[in-house]
């Protein structure tokens, strides 16, 4: 059954019939096809938006009555947790478990979320001198343009879709090529759930070139929100200066963790295992670049190696599978390439590239790789960690601060001073203490430098997705 685009509340093929193959990771063949779209599909989609946003009820609604149907949504989502997180699962090879326990439950929650946090949002009064009655409005921006991308497909995509939908706006989403699948059950439920036909509307193809540029350089469209590579962000920056159109980007990450002589060395191994291995370490906000007090360098070390030896590699269906294939065979070359090109000087203490012809790559810990080395420096997406020591805090902050991304950082301390004094050191956009992944979507989220432009999150979302208006009255 061919994946389609979903178009102003209904399935669509491409005009032309044109289509491309979704292959399933951990098989390594086509799953099923999918419509690829051109500028006809976009323009559509598009157009739909426009008309939804220009005519229909969709931003002129109560946010209650909005709020209730993005809640409605929600509840679906819940419903259909196994389809979900089977396309997912299926599309990019995530363990199924996984899905069902974090991704399809927290991409309700974003609905939920977002639903009640514009509700419950006041918006400033200004006090005068003069009395006169000043105060902002926050009022939907348009059409927004989403474009996301194949780690946390469901769940990436609802973080962008639901604060645009609750704030008011139409919605375009194109999600990654390798994880289509989940993106039309979404639109097909918002349908389901009441949403007005053109609220939400998903295009599927590829991105330069094709419909995800098409959609970026759209001169209809108020609103660009990317979540992929920082490359491609830069692509999209352009094409969003072009026509003046508020661009946010999530990009990517190369995540410092020091671990410092006084932490609880049971909690640091555990949080460092995760933050460097969940999903196969296809996380942006992954804390790969591990930085360890010289005094328990040696400890640590085995402990981690230990722990990450101990890791379930295999079929992503299987319940006790922690880490499935990588995404797709492009993603393992690119994971693989960084083995060929390792230092001299670099030493792999476990895991590697499967040798039993999937595309799993198993957890691998590198020490002695020098700081410049490629493997230190550049994002690998998969689920290398890289150790190296250090002797006192000033050293370690500059190593954590020594690349051009800066999306988060984790730092393991007892020092409750320490804590705070580094975490406000460290250039990144979120930093754990004594934990990794926890959020809090009040918070804003974002990255510095090479890992983002802008911010999402609670009211940082509102700022993004809305057009703040100023109003004074004369008293
Ligand atoms: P990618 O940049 O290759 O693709 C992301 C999306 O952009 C896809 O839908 C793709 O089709 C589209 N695209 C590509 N080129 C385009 C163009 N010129 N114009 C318009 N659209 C285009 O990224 P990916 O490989 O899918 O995802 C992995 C990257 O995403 C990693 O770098 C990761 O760190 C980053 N990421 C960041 C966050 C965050 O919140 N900061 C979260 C998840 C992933």
């Amino acid at each position: 059954m061919t994946i389609n685009h979903w178009i102003n509340g209904s399935e669509h093929e491409s005009s032309d019939g044109r289509t491309f193959d979704t292959v399933n990771p951990w098989t390594q063949s086509a799953w099923t096809d999918v419509a690829e779209a051109g500028q006809g599909e976009v323009d559509d989609a598009v157009g739909a938006a426009r008309a939804a946003f220009d005519s229909g009820p969709w931003a002129r609604m109560g946010f209650g009555e909005r709020g209730a149907l993005l809640h409605a949504l929600a509840d679906l989502i819940d419903e259909h947790i196994d389809e979900l997180a089977d396309a997912d699962t299926t599309d990019m090879g995530k363990p199924l478990s996984a899905m069902k326990v974090k991704d399809v439950p927290r991409a309700a929650q974003n609905f939920r979320f977002f639903a009640d946090h514009a509700r419950l949002t006041a918006a400033e009064a200004y006090p005068t001198d003069s009395g006169h009655h000043a105060y902002s409005r926050y009022e939907p921006a348009g059409v927004v343009a989403a474009i996301a991308p194949w780690n946390f497909p469901l769940m990436l995509e609802s973080w962008k879709i639901a604060p645009a939908l609750a704030w008011g706006n139409t919605v375009v989403l194109k999600p990654a090529e390798d994880s289509p699948a989940s993106a039309s059950i979404l639109a097909r439920l918002a349908t389901e759930a009441g949403f007005p036909d053109g609220v939400l509307n998903v295009v599927h193809g590829f991105g330069p070139d094709a419909a995800g540029e098409m959609l970026t350089q759209h001169g209809d469209i108020d609103r660009i929100t990317f979540t992929g590579e920082s490359n491609t962000g830069r692509a999209i920056a352009g094409a969003g200066a072009s026509n003046l159109v508020p661009v946010s980007l999530e990009l990517g990450g190369k995540g410092a963790n020091i671990v410092f002589a006084d932490a609880d060395l049971d909690e640091a191994v555990n949080w460092s295992n995760k933050a460097v291995f969940t999903n196969a370490g296809q996380v942006c906000l992954a804390g790969t670049r591990l930085i360890v007090q010289r005094s328990i360098y040696d400890e640590f070390v085995s402990r981690f190696v230990e722990s990450a030896s101990a890791m379930i590699v295999g079929d992503p269906r299987d319940a006790a599978t922690q880490i499935g294939p990588l995404s797709s065979r492009t993603h393992f070359e690119k994971v693989s390439g960084f083995f060929d090109d390792l230092d001299p000087a670099a030493e792999v203490l476990c895991g590697g590239v499967a040798d039993d012809g999937s595309w799993a790559v198993h957890p691998t810990v590198i020490v002695g790789s020098p700081d410049d080395s490629r493997i230190c420096r550049d994002e690998v997406f998969g689920p290398v960690a890289t150790i190296a020591p250090f002797d006192t805090e000033e050293e370690a902050i500059a190593m954590a601060n020594s690349t051009k991304y800066g999306l988060n950082a984790m730092l393991f301390t007892e020092n409750v001073r320490r804590a705070h004094r580094a975490a406000a050191a460290l250039r990144a956009g979120t930093v754990w203490v004594n934990c990794f992944f926890v959020r809090d979507l009040r918070a804003p989220f974002g990255g510095v430098g090479w890992s983002g432009v802008g911010r999402e999150g609670g009211n940082f979302s509102r700022e993004f997705f809305t057009e703040p208006k100023a109003v004074v009255m004369q008293p």
